[in-house]
């Protein structure tokens, strides 16, 4: 299999953009404004260590799945 250099690059700003809006959307989540999953549009909400074991931000469904750490 060869890898076409030009497909590798956009894919590459794909991800750059996807971990840009990610982070803006943590940042939505964490200052309590609702923020709809882009797949299912539910609420995505935040689970913090008190919460559930599984930190992050999670839609209902799951499809929206950000893992987040809390030290
Ligand atoms: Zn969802």
């Amino acid at each position: 299999m060869s890898i076409d250099l030009q497909q590798f690059s956009a894919l590459q700003k794909a991800s750059k953009d996807s971990f840009f809006e990610q982070k803006k959307l943590v940042k939505q989540v964490m200052l309590g404004k609702t923020v709809l999953c882009s797949h299912c549009k539910q609420a995505l909400k935040l689970y913090t260590p008190e919460q559930d074991e599984l930190t992050g931000i999670r839609c209902v469904k799951g499809c929206t799945d950000i893992a987040l750490d809390f030290v």
